[in-house]
């Protein structure tokens, strides 16, 4: 027996076993989303990925940032953690202009002093927050990392059935695959991720006593900040705008209700 089809073998049984032991159901949501990683293995990759980024940024000393990135972090964490008891919180302020803001699996979360060019208060601040707290408690990053290593386990399936051809059927064959798993795979997963850190987000904001309806008006403001230069929705990995605005009108009934069980004034 040759090398070859004992390896095909392998990977079809890894594929195998990766589909059945893989699948975590999304809080609030309750989509049923692939994982091949444990939440514990999630949170030691954030915190050593975590670990890199603190060494290689500045931290910001901006003593009332910081101290309103802590606050509106705590508040929201305290309201998510029945969605994820075993996450490890952290939020840390780092200088640089951009504005961004990124979540690491497990709890580890990053802001830059940029944000604040366009959050002009705590509630806009708390949008971003209540969105990559929902990055993590949804494990958008575990998911999406158990999709690349399955997409790559069938790619050398892919590469394997067609070992005889020429170099160029080869070629063409794993180009094609390429652009078909990015465009046809990875970025609507990656959208749909988006929209739904969106809606999980608006629904945290809300039970921790952010009037969830500055959402829309910050999402807004974002817009006008990128200078209407964001990529065609197809190409990108972050819902267009008005689609966003939308998917936030449409989630709008449920955050207040929360947010008036907040103690929130509505009318
Ligand atoms: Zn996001």
């Amino acid at each position: 027996m040759n090398k070859a089809p004992i390896l095909s073998r392998c990977f079809g049984f890894f594929l195998l076993a990766v589909l059945i032991s893989g699948c975590h159901t999304v809080p609030e949501t309750g989509r049923r989303a692939f994982t091949i990683l444990s939440v514990q293995e999630e949170i030691t990759l954030g915190s050593e990925a975590f670990a890199e980024i603190k060494k290689a940024e500045n931290i910001s000393s901006d003593q009332e940032k910081n101290a309103m990135l802590q606050r509106v972090g705590e508040r929201i964490a305290r309201v998510a953690e029945v969605d994820m008891p075993q996450a490890e919180w952290e939020f840390v302020l780092f200088e640089n202009d951009a504005v961004n803001a990124f979540a690491l699996p497990g709890g580890r979360i990053g802001f830059y002093t940029g944000m604040w060019k366009v959050a002009e208060n705590e509630e806009d601040i708390a949008v971003i927050m209540g969105h990559e707290i929902a990055h993590v408690t949804a494990r958008h990053g575990a998911e999406r990392l158990s999709q690349s290593l399955a997409i790559m386990a069938v790619g050398i399936g892919v590469q394997q059935a067609v070992r005889d051809r020429s170099k160029e059927t080869q070629m063409a064959v794993m180009l094609a695959y390429g652009a078909g798993t990015t465009l046809g795979l990875q970025l609507p997963h990656s959208r749909r991720n988006e929209s739904e850190a969106d809606e999980i987000g608006l629904y945290y904001m809300a039970r921790a006593g952010y009037d969830p309806r500055v959402a829309p008006t910050f999402w807004e403001k974002m817009e006008a900040h990128a200078g209407g230069g964001s990529p065609p929705e197809f190409l990108s990995t972050h819902p267009s705008h008005g689609r966003r605005v939308q998917d936030l009108e449409r989630a709008m009934p449920r955050a207040l209700d929360y947010y008036r069980a907040a103690g929130g004034a509505v009318d």
